[in-house]
């Protein structure tokens, strides 16, 4: 069985999760664009049982534009988002997976919001990309 394991920032927050994902999403609304304070979240969701997370957790709930609550839990210490969860499917929650240690497998599977995808969310394929950060400075 696969078996997934990720952390925040900081190291305080610790997850498992085994089995695959029900799916892995990329999401552009606004609220995941402010959680993440960059264009976009990527999230894998899994059944709820199937993930085990250690640490202290702060939460954030709020209401969706179809009525259901969210709610989004972060690392207390660090403020890395972990995971998501919604009334819509309660028994599940979904991981970030920037915060997993290696998604062997794991793909991006659907995006959705794409209409609120700001303009400059975009893979670099025209700009000056380094595969490290460059020792360049912006001029002034
Ligand atoms: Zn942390
Ligand atoms: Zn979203």
């Amino acid at each position: 069985m696969n078996k997934f394991s990720g952390k925040c920032l900081c190291g305080e927050i610790t997850y498992y999760a085994s089995g695959s994902p029900v799916v892995v999403a990329q999401c552009h609304c606004e609220e995941c664009r402010r959680l993440s304070g960059t264009g976009h979240t990527v999230g894998a969701m899994f059944v709820a049982e199937a993930v085990t997370v250690t640490g202290i957790l702060s939460e954030y709930s709020y209401s969706s534009d179809k009525g259901s609550k969210v709610t989004k839990a972060f690392c207390a210490n660090c403020g890395s988002p972990i995971y998501g969860m919604n009334t819509r499917l309660p028994d599940h929650l979904t991981l970030s997976l920037g915060t997993m240690d290696e998604a062997s497998g794991l793909d991006v599977e659907v995006v959705i919001f794409e209409r609120d995808r700001p303009h400059w969310d975009r893979l670099g394929e025209e700009v000056a990309s380094f595969a490290e950060q460059p020792d360049w400075i912006p001029e002034d």
